[in-house]
């Protein structure tokens, strides 16, 4: 029989969620959804120095945003809790015991000056940073007196001076590294907290967990990992190590050259399926040339074979693409839903239901996420247009655009009211009037109203704005910018 699938998210809640997070979230949810198995929150809390006020609340609420869901984790409990790391010290302190008592552990005193004197040292002699073992040896008795005299310690890894250490990962093969170039991992600190490094190994095998689905930056823990499942005499999960994320100019995905926090997104107005099917992409890929997915046929189609071991550049335009694609599918109720907050921050006036979903059916197809409707709020508004764009300025510029102008906004105060229906008789009778037709008769109106040659659908930007203001444009725009 099989083992049942068991993985683990297991964040550090340090504010706000990376993008980077998000991907493994992401992918140990379709995986175990894939396999019928189980996704564990694990929240790894054990660093006192990086703890955040609000961080886990936050995550929580994010990864509800994404529709990542848990099986089991601090929400919902389960068996193999508790789920925070914080919550766990008495078990990392009985299995430190036992590495100590197995001897693949010792007492370590040096205090910080020392190391930081160590490390000016090798510095200055060319050679990497790293611990020199200097309590390797230490006597055990005289450990223990020291630690009942209330010595501050650390319990450090003993690493094998020779040899190799070696694991099977499913996106990179079999990875190798030589003992000698690996620390004595600190696994319990001086506050009696353990490391990430302890605390992950004890809890992924205490947790049941099958494998384990993370970013690439922890591949050079992972054999401090594997010495410590062979110690306490454990199989270890499976790995797989996820490409690092990059920014276009393939350096390392970073704050400088965009946004990296999913919160950021999120304020943005990025849709979460557009996200999600993004970041899903970021590092696997179905085989074929497909990119829209929903959740449910990514944990469909989802394996980690498809995994790629080079790093996926961060695409912007792509999100963007894919953002636009899943807001103009939407029914117009969710888009005026979900456009609403960022209409009313933009300035908009939303206060009336029919305008609001004229203006949305008016935006969607112009914009690609929420925020992008702030660039209409002067328009919706009816501000008097300023007009930058060299193209609309040539087309007021053309020899009848003033005459249709002056006809229009005449016309307009004739009317009792301006609809779409009436708006298309009054450009009829301006063409028979003056004879103008074609874009020499649309452009110079659109322009007027719009600012721009490639401004929203003209009838509903009419029907939001009415008669008055419509007119009110178009004369500041002939008597500002025509000839
Ligand atoms: N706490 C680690 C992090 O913040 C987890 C790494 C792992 O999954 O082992 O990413």
């Amino acid at each position: 029989m099989t083992k049942t699938i068991r993985v683990r998210f297991a964040p550090s809640p340090t504010g706000y969620v990376h993008i980077g997070s998000l991907r493994t979230a992401l992918y140990n949810y379709l995986f175990a959804k894939k396999n019928g198995g189980a996704h564990i929150l694990r929240i790894e809390d054990t660093d006192q120095n990086r703890l955040v006020e609000g961080a886990v609340e936050n995550l929580l609420e994010t990864m509800d945003w994404a529709g990542i869901t848990f099986d089991e984790g601090p929400r919902q409990g389960g068996e193999a809790g508790p789920y925070r790391q914080s919550d766990r010290l008495d078990i990392y302190k009985k299995y430190v015991q036992e590495l100590i008592d197995k001897g693949h552990a010792y007492y370590c005193f040096a205090t910080a000056e020392e190391l930081d004197a160590l490390r000016e040292e090798q510095k200055a002699q060319g050679i990497a940073p790293r611990y020199d073992g200097r309590y390797r040896d230490y006597p055990m008795d005289k450990a223990r007196e020291r630690i009942a005299a209330g010595e501050a310690h650390v319990v450090r890894l003993r690493v094998p001076e020779t040899g190799e250490t070696e694991f099977n990962d499913v996106v990179r093969g079999v990875v190798t590294f030589r003992n000698e170039l690996l620390d004595d991992q600190v696994l319990l600190k001086s506050d009696g907290f353990p490391t990430y490094h302890l605390a992950n190994v004890v809890d992924d095998h205490l947790m049941g967990v099958t494998h384990v689905i993370r970013g690439e930056e922890w591949l050079p823990s992972t054999p401090k990992h594997v010495l410590l499942y062979r110690f306490f005499g454990w199989t270890a999960p499976v790995f797989a190590h996820l490409p690092l994320l990059l920014n276009p100019d393939r350096s390392k995905l970073s704050k400088r050259q965009g946004d990296v926090a999913v919160e950021d997104y999120r304020r943005k107005g990025y849709l979460p399926q557009a996200l999600v099917n993004f970041v899903a992409l970021l590092g696997w890929s179905p085989g074929d040339d497909r990119e829209l997915f929903s959740i449910d046929e990514l944990i469909e189609t989802f394996t980690l074979d498809r995994v790629n071991k080079s790093g996926a550049v961060f695409d912007i335009d792509k999100l963007n693409w894919m953002n636009a694609h899943y807001l103009r599918n939407m029914p117009v109720e969710e888009q005026v839903a979900f456009l609403k907050p960022f209409m009313e921050a933009a300035g908009m006036d939303v206060s009336r239901e029919d305008r609001v979903a004229l203006m949305v059916r008016a935006m969607v197809p112009r914009i690609d996420k929420g925020e992008d409707v702030a660039r209409y709020s002067a328009l919706f508004r009816g501000d008097l247009p300023e007009i930058s764009e060299t193209e609309a300025l040539d087309v007021l510029r053309m020899p009848d655009a003033a005459a249709v102008l002056k006809r229009f906004s005449a016309l307009c105060r004739e009317q009792a009211e301006l609809t779409p229906e009436n708006f298309k008789t009054l450009m009829k009778s301006i063409q028979k009037e003056l004879g103008v037709k074609g874009p020499a008769l649309w452009k110079p109106v659109r322009v007027a109203i719009t600012s721009t040659t490639q401004g929203p659908d003209l009838p509903l930007v009419i029907e939001v704005l009415g008669r008055e203001k419509v007119a009110a444009m178009v004369d500041h725009v002939r008597n500002t910018y025509c000839k």
